[in-house]
């Protein structure tokens, strides 16, 4: 076993991301507007966001504030949405 360079084993890239970052509007839309799995119920709301980038795919991973089951939200590729102002 060796822990120097183990990139190989890892099938699918994940790049972590701030979800602090976005806007309170956007944090606020994520952690309400959900849908539970486990519930089968609409915007129960959910806790402990978590962001990442997952194969070029960004995810918004939280807890269903009702049951704690964990729920996904694929996000929208943010490039193609034009809202964004300070484009560097
Ligand atoms: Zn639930």
């Amino acid at each position: 076993m060796t822990d120097t360079n183990n990139n190989e084993a890892t099938a699918d890239e994940i790049v972590e991301r701030n979800f602090a970052d976005r806007t309170p509007e956007d944090q606020e839309a994520f952690l309400t507007q959900t849908w539970c799995n486990a519930c089968q119920a609409v915007d129960l709301g959910m806790v402990e966001p978590k962001e990442y980038e997952l194969n070029g795919v960004i995810i918004v991973e939280g807890k269903c504030a009702k049951c704690g089951e964990v729920s996904l939200t694929e996000v929208a590729d943010e490039s193609t949405d034009g809202e964004w102002e300070d484009e560097r």
